[in-house]
């Protein structure tokens, strides 16, 4: 098994619905461990940035609408095979299709509103950590 680093988002919904503590006790409850913290509030240009892979699709526009209307927190995860791990525990993408028991599948209703984020594989993990975080602030 690898020890491994995601990065995990709480998205502007769980900070607006205080939820943010009962999404760390997910975490928390799984074998993995936050070793990066912090509260922003993205820009434009970085909610762009972040999701430029959809960039073509529909929903883009909406999507960088709602990433920045209003603060996220980002987060380093790490663990035994952390990026797949973390995607288990929070759920399918749409809540709708999520398991009770997962985050999504627990507190959100909507795809577009669906609470957290966290990478999808080992390089976009190593990709997003840098994009958010300098190394000497993981401890
Ligand atoms: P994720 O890795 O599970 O977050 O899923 P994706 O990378 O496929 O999509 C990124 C994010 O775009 C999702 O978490 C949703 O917030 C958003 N998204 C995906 N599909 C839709 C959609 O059909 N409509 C809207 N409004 N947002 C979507």
């Amino acid at each position: 098994m690898a020890i491994e680093r995601t990065l995990s988002m709480l998205k502007p919904d769980a900070v607006k619905n205080n939820i943010t503590g009962k999404i760390n006790s997910y975490i928390e409850s799984s074998e993995l461990k936050i070793i990066a913290q912090k509260m922003m509030l993205l820009t434009k240009k970085q909610a762009e940035l972040f999701y430029e892979i959809h960039k073509d699709r529909s929903f883009f526009l909406e999507l960088v609408e709602f990433m920045t209307s209003g603060p996220v927190i980002v987060q380093v995860l790490v663990g035994e095979n952390a990026v797949s791990k973390y995607r288990q525990i929070m759920g399918a993408t749409d809540p709708k299709q999520a398991e009770k028991g997962t985050i999504r599948g627990d507190f959100a209703d909507d795809i577009s509103e669906n609470r957290v984020h966290g990478s999808d594989s080992l390089e976009n993990a190593r990709k997003e950590i840098a994009f958010f975080f300098a190394e000497c602030e993981l401890v």
